[in-house]
């Protein structure tokens, strides 16, 4: 993996975050690859791509074999309480009874504990994604640019704005555009991403996508010539100090939430849904909130 510091501005957190994960500055100007003028890169030993389909449906199996039925296609609309504890939930195919929910809907985490009269306060952010054709030559690092925020600097930038400052435009603002690039097994690359507020469902400012390519021409000069084929959006749910709600929800009695993972959720989501059932998740309780 490259840590890669585009402008000078970038050197200092690209430094600070090699320096925390062991990463070995190179000169990048020896490689044709790259644009001549980057302010620096930092190599991680050990970094690599997860194809998140791929993890994503050997999730799927691995549940399916342990006795998980998916109910796809299927919205869950409300949650049914009896004197304070779960006794079921209303969904697109009918009633399910059942004395405990974990609610674990991504960016729409907000909406179906308020059925239970719970607010859990998760807010939404859109990231955009190009796929390209064939890179040749490919690229030799999975690479990340150091404009990303921390975790917990997220809210105060995708948060849930107020009335008063989406009157004022805050729907409006561009947003942060960050280079992460890698290269897949059919030699395409996917190149991310962007952040911004997200208050639709339907893929907002599609003008990111420009974006997204000027930065990754500006990167390398090898992409410039290289087909775009595909680009879409997703959406992140953000908690307002960037860490996520997993556990029980104060107040109502066999209601848990599992969510707010943000921007690493792929890699983060695993660990801490083993600690909601073996314990050790006590750093996430949505009680915090409360
Ligand atoms: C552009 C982009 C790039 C990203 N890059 C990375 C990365 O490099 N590394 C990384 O680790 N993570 C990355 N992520 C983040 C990662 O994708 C998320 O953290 C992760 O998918 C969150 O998983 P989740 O299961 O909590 O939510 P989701 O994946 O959003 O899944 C929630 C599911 O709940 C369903 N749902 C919602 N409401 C209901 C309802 N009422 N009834 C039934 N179903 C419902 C939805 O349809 C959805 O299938 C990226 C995200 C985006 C958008």
């Amino acid at each position: 993996m490259l840590l890669l510091a585009v402008e000078e501005a970038e050197l200092a957190h690209a430094r600070a975050y090699a320096d925390a994960v062991g990463g070995e500055e190179v000169d990048l100007r020896a490689d044709p690859w790259f644009a001549d003028d980057l302010a620096g890169g930092f190599v991680i030993e050990g970094g690599f791509t997860l194809d998140a389909m791929g993890a994503t449906s050997a999730m799927a199996e691995a549940a399916q074999r342990a006795g998980v039925d998916f109910g796809l296609h299927c919205e869950a609309k409300r949650i049914l309480l009896e004197r304070g504890r779960v006794r079921g939930l209303v969904t697109d195919t009918g009633v399910v009874s059942t004395e405990r929910v974990v609610v674990a809907t991504g960016p729409r985490l907000r909406f179906l504990p308020r059925t239970a009269g719970v607010d859990v306060p998760v807010t939404a952010s859109r990231g955009w994604l190009l796929e390209t054709g064939r890179v040749d030559p490919p690229p030799r690092y999975a690479i990340e640019q150091a404009a990303w925020p921390l975790q917990d600097e997220m809210a105060a930038l995708v948060g849930a704005p107020t009335v008063g400052e989406v009157a004022g435009g805050a729907g409006d603002e561009p947003g942060i555009v960050s280079l992460l690039l890698g290269g897949r097994p059919g030699g395409h690359c996917l190149i991310g991403t962007s952040l911004k507020r997200s208050l639709l469902q339907e893929p907002e400012t599609p003008a990111t996508v420009r974006r997204l390519a000027e930065r990754a021409v500006r990167v390398s000069p090898v992409l410039r010539d290289v087909p775009v084929v595909a680009a879409w959006s997703g959406r992140r749910a953000v908690t307002p100090d960037g860490l996520p709600v997993v556990g029980s929800l104060p107040g109502v009695e066999g209601l848990d939430v599992a969510g707010g993972f943000s921007s690493i959720g792929m890699v983060t989501i695993p660990a801490a849904c083993r600690r909601l059932v073996r314990g050790g998740a006590e750093a996430f309780d949505p009680g915090r909130f409360a």
